[in-house]
């Protein structure tokens, strides 16, 4: 298979590369330290069609495909993994939720706010009693006339807080029955949808991660996503494109802390010469640069499938595994490297290295994702 980057491709790279390096990378500490979620940014990003990479442009959006989106993504990341998750998170899930299952005039309605950021998404499908286990949930919706009545608690969601609209996933059948999950549209300014507790967090601290509370949250049946009782096998569906984009999240880590681990082996000297020509730190930056390559090609692999068709569900979850866990191996072996300057903040290692934990977590688990290769590669 060949991966070779395209013109239009290496543009938009170098393009969301200077955007990266005027508009986040000055701030990068500052956000983190104060966990601000910079909505300018992504009002910014708007313009740039990077809120909208994957939506139509008859729908306001890029028109781009995943290996365009993954550049993207990367790019982003390699300066600010929070910005690059929060970027992934409005275009994969909620953005790529209605995209996916929209109607046409749910669609119209919503994605050209969200491809030119006049709207930032949120996607709740996680709950407190519910992570890994999302299809045992607690939030109901009960249809009542010609709406839904919406109660329950979404946690840990992106941007649950600024989201001026969100994708929920509640229940509107028996627990534990199959097919028991649908999907809704809900505004931001609807009575009875509030927001709950922010998240203090390890990494990704620019990212807002917070509750998303429904309390007798009436919503129309127009803003219902698919048929109801089909909201968890979307989620799926939806998920799989995501993990690709937290597989690109992970390796644009991966690559900013390499790059800067990199430069560092060759210029700081010890016993007299540059520490990169101690086998002992060549060693390390060799394995990182080839653990980097092969996850490049499982994350271009996934795209490349995603965006002629392809059902990626054993790819999307190979490359998310595999990246997120050389992300996390190569920020820590980038934050030895760097020595003592490495667990300072005046340099960037350690945020790279707290930033890369959150890609073996988010849009499932390591553990949930070699789950879903086993059940894949059993079925073959
Ligand atoms: C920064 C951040 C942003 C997020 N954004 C969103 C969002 O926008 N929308 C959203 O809906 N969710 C979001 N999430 C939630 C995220 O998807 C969940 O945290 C994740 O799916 C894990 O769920 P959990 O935290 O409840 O862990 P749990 O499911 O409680 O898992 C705890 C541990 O048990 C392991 N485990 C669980 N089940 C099994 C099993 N069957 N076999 C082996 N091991 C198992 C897990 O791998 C993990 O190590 C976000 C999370 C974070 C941290």
């Amino acid at each position: 298979m060949d991966f070779a980057t395209d013109e239009l491709t290496r543009q938009i790279g170098e393009t969301t590369r200077n955007f990266a390096s005027q508009y986040i990378k000055p701030h990068v500490m500052q956000w983190d330290e104060s966990q601000e979620f910079p909505v300018q940014v992504f009002k910014e990003m708007g313009k740039l069609g990077l809120m909208g990479v994957l939506v139509p442009e008859d729908y306001g959006g890029a028109g781009l495909g995943y290996l365009e989106y993954i550049t993207i993504i990367q790019e982003i990341a390699r300066v600010c993994g929070s910005i690059g998750l929060s970027l992934a998170a409005h275009n994969s899930l909620c953005t790529g939720h209605i995209l996916l299952f929209g109607n046409e005039s749910q669609k119209a309605a919503c994605l050209p706010r969200l491809a030119t950021a006049e709207w930032i998404g949120a996607w709740g499908l996680t709950e407190p009693g519910t992570g890994s286990d999302a299809a045992n949930m607690k939030t109901t919706a009960v249809k009542e006339g010609n709406d839904w009545i919406l109660n329950g608690t979404k946690c840990w969601i992106t941007h649950g807080k600024s989201g001026d609209i969100a994708v929920v996933i509640a229940r509107t059948g028996e627990p534990r029955a199959k097919n028991n999950a649908t999907a809704f549209i809900v505004e931001r300014d609807t009575p009875g949808f509030g927001s709950g507790k922010k998240e203090n967090k390890l990494g990704m601290r620019a990212s807002e991660t917070a509750e998303m509370i429904f309390d007798n949250c009436r919503i129309p049946d127009s803003n219902r996503l698919g048929n109801v009782g089909e909201g968890f096998k979307q989620s799926l569906k939806v998920l799989d494109g995501g993990r690709i984009s937290i597989a690109a999240l992970a390796l644009g880590i991966a690559k900013g802390a390499y790059d800067a681990a990199l430069q560092y082996a060759k210029e700081r000297e010890q016993f007299g010469k540059p520490i990169a020509q101690f086998q002992g730190i060549s060693f390390k930056l060799a394995d990182m640069a080839t653990e980097i390559m092969a996850a490049e090609l499982l994350v271009q692999q996934a795209a490349h499938k995603k965006s002629v068709g392809i059902p990626v569900t054993k790819e999307a979850a190979m490359a998310k595994y595999y990246a997120s866990e050389v992300a996390v191996k190569v920020a820590n072996d980038a934050v030895q490297i760097f020595g003592g300057y490495g667990y300072t903040k005046d340099f960037p290692v350690e945020k790279f290295y707290r930033d890369s934990k959150l890609c073996t977590i988010g849009e499932g688990t390591s553990e949930i994702q070699k789950i879903v290769i086993a059940r894949e590669i059993l079925a073959d």
